[in-house]
Parts: structure tokens; sequence; C-alpha cells
């Protein structure tokens, strides 16, 4: 049975967080002589420490209540702190399914927490199996699922999630990351079922806003609260609370934008499909494709050489390069390159 109390390291239960200006007032009238801010400016006033216009908007978006959602600096913030608020360094492991993104593993390194990792089945599908007998001990305080999953770019099957949620003692986050470009739906609507769910989402990817850094929590209101203990009081800028409210006020931007990609990664498919130097691609619900190539090395070489950059995944799945989708313009260019490094041979 989970029991969030069981889970949440000792110091991190006790801790007093820090009350910053605008936790002690929030009002937006007045004259404001609290912060030691400069008056003078139009930056000079730190952030609203709890993102709350900005929240507002997000809950109409996805349907689910403020109090339900976090806001951090990047998706990598969220993962930093789950460590910090369930993980004792040096004691706690947590569980991950690779090949996944690289940060659950540093982010672990970082907080000193071990990390135990399940190979996916060849098809990259998570072993349940396997996982079940796992599961029985009750060891992992997190554990991490990519859905969809980078660099594979296939969803796990929420029936497969949902098992995991009923059968581990600690937290699960789902990091949804690639959401906006699958047809499969969010597990956002369970957090209402189960209390140990984390759902993850970013502006990063299909909202155009990478270098805005705003990821998204969402949780019970109690896992919710303790991220707002431990995060650091103004962590996401004013200017990037103002940039994502400007992105999620233009929805149909965003549409086309996602409906483009997604013409542009069927484009990718039938061309790639084409090319006698590509083994196979890999289905995928997001806005890239993990390919494999006959010697992935040598293709990633020749194509930074034309400076096409794509990511080398040969490390993680033997002979595979992993494509993000482009404009039309690099996508052709991709395709054009690609030919003339097969006719080289
Ligand atoms: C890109 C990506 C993120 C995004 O991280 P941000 O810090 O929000 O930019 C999160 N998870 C996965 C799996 C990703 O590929």
């Amino acid at each position: 049975m989970f029991d969030l109390d069981k889970i949440v390291r000792p110091n991190i239960r006790q801790l007093k967080p820090y009350s910053s200006a605008r936790d002690e007032f929030s009002g937006s009238e007045g004259i404001f002589l609290d912060a030691n801010e400069n008056p003078f400016g139009q930056l000079n006033r730190y952030p609203d420490p709890y993102q709350r216009i900005l929240k507002d908007k997000i809950a109409e978006l996805k349907g689910v209540v403020p109090s339900k959602i976090f806001v951090g600096n990047g998706s990598d913030e969220i993962i930093d702190l789950a460590f910090r608020i369930f993980c004792e360094p040096g004691k706690d492991k947590v569980l991950t399914f690779t090949p996944t993104y690289g940060m659950y593993d540093v982010s672990a390194n970082i907080n000193n927490v071990e990390v135990e990792s399940m190979p996916l089945t060849p098809s990259f599908e998570i072993d349940l199996n396997a996982l079940r007998s796992k599961l029985e001990f009750g060891q992992y305080r997190i554990i991490f699922i990519c859905s969809p999953n980078n660099p594979t770019g296939n969803s796990i099957s929420t029936s497969v999630i949902e098992e995991i949620f009923e059968k581990t003692e600690g937290i699960v986050i789902v990091d949804e990351a690639y959401i906006d470009f699958s047809e499969n739906d969010s597990t956002i609507k369970l957090i209402q079922k189960y209390s140990n769910l984390i759902v993850m989402q970013t502006l990063s990817k299909a909202w155009g806003l990478a270098g805005v850094r705003v990821g998204l929590g969402f949780a019970n209101e109690k896992i919710i609260n303790l991220f707002n203990k431990v995060k650091p009081p103004y962590n996401v800028s004013q200017l990037n609370q103002e940039a994502a409210l400007k992105a999620i006020n233009n929805l149909s931007k965003y549409e086309e934008q996602v409906a483009t990609l997604l013409k542009e990664k069927e484009f990718l498919l039938k061309e790639l499909g084409k090319l006698e130097s590509i083994k196979k691609i890999y289905p995928s619900d997001t806005n890239f494709l993990l390919v494999e190539m006959e010697d992935a090395d040598q293709t990633y070489t020749r194509l930074v050489e034309e400076k096409i950059i794509v990511r080398n995944r040969n490390q993680q799945v033997k002979n595979c390069i992993r494509i993000t989708v482009g404009t039309k313009n690099e996508n052709e260019v991709l395709i054009k390159t690609l030919k003339t490094i097969e006719n080289e041979k």
C-alpha cells in the first residue's frame, strides 16, 4: 500500500519552508516596501512564486485544478526535486526502464541515489513479468516511466502503467514530454485515482519553448505541496511565466505546428523508408524517429561534415540515430544528403 508519509524524507517532512515576501503578502495593489526591490524599472519586482496566472491557464487547458499543478524551471527541475523529496542519499533506490532519457540517471547521481535499470524488451516494452517480482519488495522510492519514450519513440500502454501504480509502494513519475505528438491519452486524469502518480509535461517540445524553461508537474495536492515547500521560492522567472502564458494563449499556433510536424514526420518516414542504408525505422509517437543504420557512427560523422546534426544513439541502441523532425526544407536536405552519402559507397 502506498503511504506518502512513509516515503517522504524525514527532513523534508519536517522542513519549515522559506517564507518569502510574496508568501507573506500576495496582493498586487499597494506601495511595496517589503522585498528590498528597486522601485524603478520593468522587471524590478520578484515574480509570483506560485505562478498563479499561468497555472489558471494551464488548469483550463488540461482540465486539472491549479492546486494539482506544479511549474518547474524545465522538467529537469521537477526530476531533481523529486529526488530531493523522496530519496535519502546513499540509501534509497529508484527504477528506470532503459534505454530512456538520460537526466533520470544524472539527477540520481547528483543526489547520490542508486538507479536500477531494467532493460526494455526488443520492441521497447516493459517486461511486466520480470518487473512484478521486483515490485514485491517495495524497494523503489521512484519509478520513472517515459511515455512516449525517448529515444525509442514508442508509448508504454496505459494498462501496464496502471499495474505499476497499483503494485508499487513508491512514487511513479510518468514523463510525457512528447504526449502532444501522440494519439494516446495522457495519464493526467489518473492523478485523481492514484495518489502516488506524478505526470510531467513540458513546454520545451511541442510548444516550441525549449529556450524558456517551463516544465509542468501534475499530482495530488499533498505531493504538489511538498514540491512547493522544497523548490527555490522564485523558481520560474517573470520572463518565463510571461512567455509561457503568451504561448498558451495562442493555442491555434501550437495546434498548427504540431499538425505540420506530424505531416513532416510522415514525409520522413516515407523517404527514409526508401533508403538502402536504413535497416529499420521504429514506430514513433513523438517528433523524432529512431532509425537503425548499417553503420550509425559513420553516418553520423558524415552528416556532421555536411552540417546536419542528428543524435547518435549507437551507445544506447546499436547502430541507431535519432532524427528530430524539422521544417519541410530541413527534412528535404536531410533526405538528399543521406542519398548522397549512400551513393558514396
Ligand atoms: C526533452 C525532454 C524533457 C524536457 O525537459 P525540460 O527540462 O522541460 O526541457 C523531459 N523529458 C524527456 C524524456 C525529454 O525528452
